[in-house]
């Protein structure tokens, strides 16, 4: 595995990959690598000659009082995993590299309507951190699909959006969430949980799934579902940011004729803000 931290050296690779016509995967990541970055490694395996990751923890997708200089950075082991998953080239660029101009006078990318409600409204700026850093690397790394998983849902529809807004030739692959044991979904973040809140983290996952039958099974008073979910987290421990059921397409609150749907949470445990969806 070649290991690069410049874009003229991924782009040198790359080129000599494409002359030979083969096919190339992307999968961006922000590091600290769990089972659920090597699901999207291993399908991206499945579907390309060739497979770039990134490692960049984007300071643009960050708030100001966010967990950005906490956020866990594990490159060696990282590039263990990565070399023995049989990636081709891992690019893990600093931020100068990233943002030449700095991060104040970066072009920026703005993926309006699905970038809002949800993780938009309590993350101010958020999604525009992701779409720029997404279409940077993606110009970067010039791939011929990417990956990303469907734990960030709201992301993968920002980037689907951003995609197809601006013509990027590349196609988009959504992966489904990867789960302990306990249906808690895999996150760099659960690092932050204490062994006491790590005991309490699947409670997110149960009351998710619990909606998600009761809606199954034809349950159409959402608001009704929506207070019950968030009353119910409350009470196990969790300071909930949202707990939506929304069109599958817009990420708008659902309505009752909706028919494809997906639930969206969002809540706080300690220290750590945990997300999780099902599609019904
Ligand atoms: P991150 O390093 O958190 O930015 O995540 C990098 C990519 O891995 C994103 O596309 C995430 O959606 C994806 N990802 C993170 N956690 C999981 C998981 N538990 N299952 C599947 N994909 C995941």
């Amino acid at each position: 595995m070649e290991k690069l931290d410049r874009m003229s050296g991924v782009r040198a690779v790359v080129a000599e990959w494409r002359r030979k016509g083969e096919r190339i995967a992307f999968v961006p990541t922000m590091g600290n690598l769990h089972a659920g970055h090597m699901q999207l490694v291993a399908e991206a395996k499945k579907r390309a000659r060739r497979v770039v990751v990134s490692i960049f923890v984007n300071p643009l997708q960050f708030g100001a009082n966010e967990d950005i200089d906490n956020y866990p950075r594990t490159l060696a082991a990282d590039s263990e995993l990565l070399q023995a998953a049989g990636v081709d080239l891992l690019f893990a660029p600093q931020a100068t590299e990233v943002y030449p101009q700095g991060l104040g006078a970066a072009t920026r990318v703005e993926v309006p309507d699905v970038s809002e409600g949800l993780c938009g409204e309590s993350r101010p700026g958020h999604f525009v951190g992701v779409a720029t850093v997404v279409a940077k690397l993606f110009n970067m790394v010039q791939a011929d699909v990417a990956l990303f998983g469907q734990k960030d849902y709201q992301q993968l529809a920002v980037i689907r959006r951003m995609v197809s807004d601006l013509c990027f030739p590349i196609e988009i692959v959504g992966v489904p969430t990867v789960r302990e044991q306990d249906g808690l979904a895999l996150s760099s973040r659960n690092g932050y949980l204490s062994a006491q809140e790590r005991a309490l983290a699947p409670r997110l996952y149960q009351v998710l799934s619990e909606k998600v039958a009761r809606v199954r099974g034809g349950e159409r008073d959402f608001a009704r579902l929506e207070s019950e979910a968030l009353a119910e987290l409350r009470a196990a421990g969790f300071r909930p940011d949202y707990f939506r059921v929304c069109n599958r397409h817009t990420l708008k609150s659902a309505t009752a004729q909706d028919r494809d749907l997906v639930i969206l949470v969002a809540a706080w445990l300690g220290g750590a803000r945990l997300i999780d969806n099902q599609e019904v």
